[in-house]
């Protein structure tokens, strides 16, 4: 089997200009960053206000192995499908992060006949929006340190700076660092850390907001520390957001791409799942819905991560709600829920698929509980068997749910026309009631329970004393309307990642939260989960390498 780089290197590119061309878009609506990327004009949403929204059509999975399980390959693939069958399709998707690419898994930008190009690009630097929140990020940090160093007149209390530096990188040895050592004339010494870029509220700041305006007034309320007396300190008090929001003006405005067969991708923002809200751009979603017939986007990781923050975050934010949500399922996954260890995956065990099929159940009831219509999508790998294969789908008919084997991998958008068919059928056809999980006015504690209890399928919520502590004061400060954004391990629908499939009788346990009032949600921390994630033993980066022409090799 080919790699997914070869792949994407033999691909031919269309000139970026085609794709604009393809999308109607005017020489003032976009301008060109190389040959295969563009940046759309931040007007472009002003000047298509107007016009009608297209479907949306939200990709979601079953909880991923550690590889994940393709679906951002099924997002790629459903939309060239879309594409083939004569439906004006754009895809949005999120910007890899370089932890991950480097780390465990090596690119993200789809796989097989499915991906967005140039994957080389979009997987490392791209048109560097991840670094420019990474220098606002770090530009506040070096502020604050210099207030503080200054006189402090803010009278901000160093030991309670929330705000960390970022680094686009797995390093772990960075998760806690003492800055200012050194004497009076290095600043005042404080203890600090680094959190991975895509987990700065600047990323999720970047994704919520609806233009530039918008991103000014969320990064002045930015609440970064307190005072001695624990009065919040926000930006706007160090007088920094305009700084900030003009290091972003560029970051801010959606890319275009195309995939392998051509198709139109609006690359744009990438906060993880798992520790932050796991969805692109409010402004690339509402773009594409503007330009397509149907926009095809993905949210992070499973149905309890990325799908329930879409819905409860990103929509409330944006001015639309899915009109499906395919759920990726692989039988790898499924097997694994179903209690088989990583190295005997490859292997027939239609047991272990049944075994394993509770979990899919439990995300089906999840996207049922916002009301939605759904299609289950067997992202099928060369490992699978006929036998498995047929196990999944008749396990699908018999619970009368719409499912379809997708091959979207191996054969691009022609892989994916099964699935394509079956989303527009669910689209014309399915009544959606369209209800989130919580309201904001219920209190931060009954939120938090809701998520746990409707969408993990947990019995209770514990909260330590200092989440206690922590809701008492943003009550108090008048946070306690905001949506929650729960920060959990993706491998689990509990806060164990060892628990797999669908454990029940169980609690999950907030540590603390950590107030983004600029992005306009609570984080609530659950079990260890880490902001800066570690390298594995062999990071993926140790396979990658650039010949002497500039070709790039190894990104999977
Ligand atoms: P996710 O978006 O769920 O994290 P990706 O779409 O990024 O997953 O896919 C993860 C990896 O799995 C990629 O390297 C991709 O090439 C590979 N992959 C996805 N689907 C298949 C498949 N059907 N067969 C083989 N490899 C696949």
């Amino acid at each position: 089997m080919k790699k997914d780089i070869e792949i994407a290197q033999e691909a031919t590119m269309k000139p970026i200009e085609d794709i604009t061309n393809q999308l109607d878009l005017d020489y003032e609506d976009w301008e060109p960053y190389g040959r295969y990327k563009a940046k759309l004009s931040e007007s472009l949403l002003h000047k298509l206000s107007d016009r009608k929204d297209g479907k949306v059509v939200l990709v979601t999975a079953i909880n991923p192995t550690p590889a994940g399980e393709g679906k951002s390959t099924v997002t790629v693939g459903l939309g060239q499908a879309m594409n083939q069958l004569n439906k004006r399709t754009v895809i949005a998707l999120r910007e890899p992060s370089l932890g991950p690419t480097m780390g465990l898994k090596g690119g993200a930008a789809g796989g097989g006949y499915s991906q967005v190009l140039p994957m080389e690009d979009i997987n490392l630097h791209f048109t560097g929006d991840i670094h420019a929140i990474t220098s606002a990020n770090n530009a506040l940090s070096a502020f604050i340190d210099n207030h503080i160093h200054r006189g402090n007149e803010l009278n901000i209390d160093p030991r309670k700076i929330g705000w960390k530096r970022v680094l686009d990188l797995n390093d772990r040895a960075l998760r806690e660092v003492v800055v200012g050592l050194g004497g009076p004339l290095k600043g005042v010494p404080r203890e600090d850390g680094f959190n991975i870029s895509v987990a700065s509220e600047i990323m999720a700041i970047l994704c919520l907001a609806s233009d530039l305006e918008d991103l000014k007034n969320r990064l002045a309320r930015i609440v970064f520390g307190y005072t001695y007396e624990d009065k919040p300190v926000t930006v706007q008090q160090l007088g920094m957001e305009g700084a900030l929001t003009l290091l972003l003006k560029e970051a801010i405005k959606p890319n275009l791409v195309q995939t392998i067969e051509n198709t139109p991708a609006i690359v744009h923002g990438g906060p993880f799942a798992n520790i932050a809200h796991g969805c692109n751009s409010v402004m690339a979603t509402t773009i594409a819905s503007k330009l397509g017939e149907y926009v095809i986007t993905e949210a992070g990781f499973g149905a309890d991560l990325g799908a329930e923050k879409f819905l409860n975050i990103k929509t409330r934010a944006g001015d639309f709600t899915p009109d499906a949500v395919v759920i990726v399922a692989t039988v790898r996954a499924l097997k694994m829920h179903g209690g088989v260890p990583k190295e005997g995956l490859g292997e027939e065990n239609v047991n272990a698929l049944q075994e394993g099929m509770s979990n899919l159940k439990k995300h089906m009831e999840t996207i049922e509980s916002f009301g939605l219509p759904f299609v289950v999508a067997i992202n099928r790998f060369p490992t699978d068997t006929e036998e498995e294969l047929n196990f999944v789908e008749k396990w699908c008919e018999e619970q009368n749910v719409r499912v379809a084997l997708t091959e979207v991998h191996a054969k691009g958008g022609t892989g994916g026309l099964d699935l394509a068919r079956a989303v527009m059928d669910t689209v014309d056809k399915e009544a959606r009631s369209f209800t989130y999980t919580y309201e904001l006015e219920d209190p931060i504690d009954e939120k938090v329970r809701k998520i746990a209890r409707t969408v993990y399928g947990a019995k209770d919520v514990e909260f330590s004393n200092q989440a206690k502590k922590q809701m008492k004061l943003y009550d108090q400060l008048g946070w306690g309307n905001l949506p929650i954004c729960m920060a959990k391990t993706q491998y689990s629908l509990s806060d164990d990642p060892a628990l797999l499939g669908r454990p029940s009788d169980f609690t999950i346990t907030i540590r603390e939260f950590s107030p983004s009032i600029g992005a306009g949600f609570i984080v609530a921390l659950t079990g260890d989960v880490m902001t800066m994630p570690g390298l594995p033993k062999e990071p993926a980066a140790l396979k990658m390498d650039v010949d002497a022409s500039g070709k790039a090799k190894g990104l999977f």
